[in-house]
Formats: structure tokens, sequence, C-alpha cells
């Protein structure tokens, strides 16, 4: 499919559109989120985390400080941003993860292109203004 691109102009329009990315996922599926700080990755991993009935938008928060977060056996949350060596990423297990019938939701995965699988689908977010986001999915 061609790249599909949205805009939002608010962070409750981002997690709607997460939600209903969510029912055009795969039951098994990397995706990579990919902006700069403040794009929108977190809001929008909530608003796919809750479109795909794995958690309250409130229960889902920034995995900076804890990289993975593992919501419930079919969906996971990651966060690369602290990590600057490959060979600190290859320490966290995500080769098991990736092996798993599960969506796992990746920030600043594409900073270690050879850690992740091919065939991964990848959502870009940009900021246009202050509130406005521009988000891309190729898939
Ligand atoms: P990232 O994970 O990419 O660093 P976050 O999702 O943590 O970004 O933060 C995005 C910030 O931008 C939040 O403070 C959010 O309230 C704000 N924001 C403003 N407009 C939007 C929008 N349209 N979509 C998403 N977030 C927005
Ligand atoms: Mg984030």
């Amino acid at each position: 499919m061609p790249a599909q691109t949205y805009l939002t102009r608010s962070e409750e329009e981002t997690i709607a559109l997460g939600e209903s990315l969510a029912g055009r996922l795969p039951s098994r599926a990397v995706v990579l989120l990919i902006g700069n700080l403040g794009a929108g990755k977190t809001t929008l991993a909530k608003g796919i985390v809750r479109g795909l009935g794995a958690a309250r938008t409130e229960d889902v928060s920034s995995p900076t400080f804890t990289l993975i977060h593992e919501y419930g056996p079919k969906v996971y949350h990651i966060d690369l941003y602290r990590l600057d060596e490959e060979r600190e990423v290859e320490t966290l297990g995500l080769e098991e993860i990736f092996e798993k019938n599960a969506v796992v939701l990746i920030e600043w995965g594409e900073r270690f292109p050879r850690l992740i699988p091919p065939g991964s689908l990848e959502i870009q977010l940009e900021q246009t203004a202050d509130d406005a986001r521009r988000i891309t999915c190729n898939f």
C-alpha cells in the first residue's frame, strides 16, 4: 500500500489516529515510530495500545527510562533513546520479543538498523506547527 499521510491538530487527535491505525496492524508487527523529540511518538503509541485493547491510555507512559513496556503478551512499547551503542541494545533481548506473535512499537529504533527485522512497518511523525503533526504510514 502507498504511504498514507494524516494531519492531527491536538494530542487527542493523535491518540484517536493511533486507535484507528491499530485496526490496520497485523497481529504480528514491528512498527518503527520515527520523529524528533516531542513529535508525538509516545502519544501515538498510547492510541495504538488502546486500539489494540492492551491497556488504557492513562496507563501507557514513555519507556524512556525503563526501555521496554509490556502491555500483556501481545503488545510491547520500546524506547531506545537513551542507548547509544548497538552492543547496549543487544543486551535487551529484542530478538526474543521480535519472535513473538505481538505488535512491537519502537521509538528511536531506526538508529539501529542492523537490529531491526526486515519488513518492519514505519510511521513518520513531524511537527508542522505548535499543535499540528503530519503523520505518515508506510502501510
Ligand atoms: P515523543 O515521544 O515523540 O518525544 P510525545 O508524544 O512524548 O513525543 O510528546 C508530544 C508532545 O506534543 C506532548 O506534550 C503533546 O501534548 C504535544 N502535542 C501537541 N500537539 C500534538 C499533536 N497533534 N499530536 C501529538 N502530540 C501533540
Ligand atoms: Mg517518546
